[in-house]
């Protein structure tokens, strides 16, 4: 599960991707659940089968103790092998380190200022700024390194995690070799993707689109692949293997696999029995919508209700169990069965429709198989008519079961 703990952050970095609803709002989100309390968080956990928490930011250690708060009920309810890691800056200190062990946090990963170890700009003669430039890239250095060091005091796995900035393939090199020095547990690089918040802030810089179908950055997984290229060559161990432990993460893994991944085991969790799962985590139903009021105003007495409703009527016949096989939502004037079923009925009420005998015994109905994320908003992203006319049900012809 990804605990996005607040959306406040010290930094102002260029790429930042959050999502105008989270960049600098002290908000709460458990993967893309907006949550108020531990017990949300642990229930979107146990919604989406969750082997670990990744508490993420803004920077979490800005509210340090809410982010102990949170993970250490998370590791008191699902046990000491629930991972735990967490992403912050280098203002972390002794004190949170403390806390956060406290707490039980396994792994820790930190993101240096990209800005200040920047380069110098070599095609232009510009002796006082790039002196400026050194100094800040040297300072940026020695604190990452700094910082590293104390969290490995507390923290038993401790890593580096940056964006893969077209083109700064020497410094991601240098930082590779530094930090191997200590040494770290891994370094991840993550490809550079745009977002509605920080696309014009990456085009200002000079980065341009990879293509017109993912929100991927020309040259950030080149610069990824030759740093680990290098590093392959030169930073090695006694036994000539890569001494450090590098993973590159292309955006469209992060995105479609990690989500998928997650949307597939929260499915799993709150599906009902007549819905379907897609390949990738999405719910499927069947809708029957009649015109508002048509089954009735009062929630509470359902069975009421639909008592006289002629296509629950038929879905009893056919000995389908109301909140099993079939819901239905008074307020919107809608039934809920499985896709497939549903179809049937259609293709049945289809072949029968010229038929004298139909009578208008459904009332007017429309249906429509309705395609949806697993999460709490339910968001559609897909609805089908499946009729165009409006059908009628002859009570006299279906005694077929369709079960
Ligand atoms: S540290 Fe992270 S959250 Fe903060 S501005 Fe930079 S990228 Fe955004």
């Amino acid at each position: 599960m990804v605990l996005f703990i607040t959306g406040t952050c010290n930094r102002k970095c260029y790429y930042c991707p959050l999502s105008e609803n989270r960049k600098n709002k002290d908000v709460i989100y458990a993967n893309e659940r907006k949550i108020n309390s531990i017990d949300e968080a642990i229930e979107e956990a146990e919604i989406c089968g969750s082997k670990g928490v990744g508490i993420t930011g803004g920077n979490p250690i800005l509210k340090i103790d809410r982010t102990c708060k949170y993970l250490k009920a998370l590791k008191d309810h699902f046990g000491k092998d629930f991972h735990a890691h967490l992403y912050t800056t280098l203002e972390i200190t002794e004190e949170h380190l403390q806390k956060l062990k406290e707490a039980g946090l396994d792994e820790i990963r930190l993101h240096p200022r990209m800005e200040n170890l920047k380069n110098e700009d070599k095609t232009e003669n510009k002796n006082n700024k790039n002196n400026k430039i050194e100094n800040k890239k040297e300072l940026e250095l020695n604190k990452l390194i700094e910082k590293l060091t104390l969290c490995k005091k507390y923290i038993n796995k401790v890593g580096v995690e940056i964006p893969a900035i077209p083109n700064m393939d020497d410094e991601i090199s240098l930082i590779i070799k530094k930090i191997n020095e200590i040494p770290v547990d891994f370094i991840n690089l993550n490809e550079l993707e745009y977002s509605e918040t920080n696309y014009n802030n990456l085009l200002e810089k000079g980065f341009n689109e990879k293509n017109d179908y993912s929100s991927r950055m020309e040259g950030s997984q080149e610069t990824a692949l030759n740093a680990i290229n290098r590093a392959k060559k030169h930073i090695l161990d006694e036994n000539n293997n890569l001494a450090i432990k590098m993973h590159y993460c292309p955006s469209t893994l992060k995105d479609s696999v990690q989500m998928k991944n997650r949307l597939i085991n929260r499915a799993k969790n709150v599906a009902k029995e007549y819905e379907l799962i897609t390949d990738e985590g999405l719910l499927i139903k069947g809708i029957v919508k009649y015109n508002e009021l048509e089954l009735g105003t009062d929630e509470s007495n359902v069975e009421a209700n639909i008592e006289n409703n002629p296509f629950v009527q038929f879905l009893q016949y056919n000995e389908l169990e109301l909140g099993i096989d079939y819901e239905i939502n008074i307020c919107k004037s809608e039934i809920y069965l499985n896709p497939i079923l549903l179809e049937e009925i259609i293709d049945y009420l289809k072949d029968n429709e010229d038929n004298a005998e139909l009578e208008n015994e459904f009332g007017e109905f429309r249906a429509y198989i309705s395609e949806y994320y697993p999460t709490v908003d339910k968001l559609e992203v897909q609805r089908t008519p499946l009729v165009t006319k409006k059908p009628k049900l002859n009570l006299k012809r279906r005694k077929k079961n369709l079960k």
